[in-house]
């Protein structure tokens, strides 16, 4: 086989990984079906600061709003979740795509657009290669590899709106049933001008565009968007669980990103742990290619960074999927009441639960 990668999809996994191939040397072709690949856009742009550092990539000209905290609503009650420093920044998706597509293009990557690769083409890119499924939650690589299905997985409805807001700082979630069972609702400000509302739900029991004309027709969320104006809306699908195969060595295949459902199950939220993933995978795929490591090694190193993360993300996201709004709105009130939103304001992690242990034992400590 000669030492070539070929990444099907140009979204944020695979434009890390090509970036991350290319900068050691090795060849690596990407191709997509969209002629540019990002767009629509149809997913938002919140990721955590530490997230944003970790995957290498040059933001700063992306962010169109820096996050300070959250505030949790569960029928009537509200927890306040305020940190001193920011915590996540909101970026431009489709400029976010723009920038990574020139990382992998600088790097030295091949991108070819405007294709869209099917079984054929994948079976045929097998031979001379490895081949990356890059391809999104709805992956053709994981099909025609036969490895698995996705498992579980939300719906979601969202809408991007011109208006003018006072407080930026936060983005409002909300876990009321009829609207977020699987995920929830949530208000963002994107900027001063633009806020998102959109919801994510499981599939089967409610119709997403149904759940979200319920959101948005809120109390709450109808007073935000009085006098706002519709900029555009889309739905798409999350995938909430990892796959049970992201290697196939024996064709040469990983798949990375959402193929591989490497999503943080409490919030949805898939570039911090995809572009991990991307990051990963290539150094694998450069020892692979030394002889040094067999494939199976990157799923065991993504498996060792995010499984305990990921494990207190899934049981979040049950807890609040599964338990009734009149036992969400009390643990709320009993949280507020123990102190729990100053301790997160002040431990809180986005993405690490385990960051939060650690900070609050050393801080003790000390
Ligand atoms: C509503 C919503 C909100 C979200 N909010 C956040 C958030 O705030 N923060 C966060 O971190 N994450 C968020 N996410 C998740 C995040 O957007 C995804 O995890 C991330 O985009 C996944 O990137 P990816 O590269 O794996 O896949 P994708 O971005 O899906 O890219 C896959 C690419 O593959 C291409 N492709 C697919 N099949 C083929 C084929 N056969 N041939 C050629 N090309 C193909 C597609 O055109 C696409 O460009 C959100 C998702 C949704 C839906």
């Amino acid at each position: 086989m000669d030492k070539r990668v070929f990444i099907i999809g140009a979204g944020t996994a695979g434009l890390i990984l090509a970036r991350e191939l290319s900068k050691k040397g090795i060849k690596t072709k990407v191709f997509d079906q969209k002629k540019k690949p990002g767009t629509p856009v149809t997913a938002s742009g919140i990721i955590s600061i530490n997230g944003l550092k970790s995957i290498k990539t040059n933001y700063e000209e992306t962010i169109t709003n820096t996050l300070y905290g959250a505030r949790l609503h569960a029928g009537k009650s509200v927890m306040e979740i305020k940190a001193k420093k920011p915590i996540a920044y909101v970026v431009d998706r489709e400029k976010f795509n723009e920038v990574l597509l020139k990382e992998a293009q600088d790097s030295g990557a091949e991108i070819s657009l405007g294709k869209r690769i099917t079984e054929e083409d994948i079976q045929e890119l097998s031979k001379q290669g490895i081949v990356v499924g890059a391809d999104g939650a709805v992956s053709t690589v994981a099909k025609h590899f036969e490895m698995g299905n996705v498992e579980s997985y939300v719906l979601t409805y969202k809408a991007e709106y011109e208006t003018n807001l006072e407080d930026i700082q936060s983005v409002d979630l909300f876990f009321d049933k009829d609207i977020s069972a699987g995920l929830f609702g949530w208000l963002c400000p994107n900027s001063k001008t633009i806020l998102e509302a959109g919801i994510g739900i499981n599939p089967g029991r409610y119709n997403s565009k149904a759940a979200f004309e319920k959101f948005i027709s809120y109390k709450s969320t109808e007073s935000k968007l009085k006098n706002a104006t519709l900029l555009n809306e889309h739905a798409s699908i999350i995938p909430m669980k990892l796959r049970k195969k992201i290697v196939d060595e024996k064709n040469n295949v990983i798949l990375v990103g959402d193929s591989a459902g490497q999503v943080k199950p409490s919030t949805g939220g898939g570039i911090v742990f995809g572009g991990n993933a991307a990051i990963i995978a290539s150094e694998i795929i450069q020892k692979y290619f030394n002889g040094d490591v067999s494939l199976k090694e990157y799923e065991k190193l993504y498996k060792k960074k995010f499984v305990f993360d990921t494990r207190v993300h899934k049981l979040l996201n049950n807890f609040y999927s599964n338990a009734s709004e009149k036992s969400l709105s009390l643990t709320m009130r009993v949280l507020n009441n123990i102190g729990m939103s100053s301790f997160l304001s002040e431990y809180g992690d986005m993405d690490s639960p385990k960051t939060i242990i650690k900070n609050a034992i050393l801080r003790k400590r000390l």
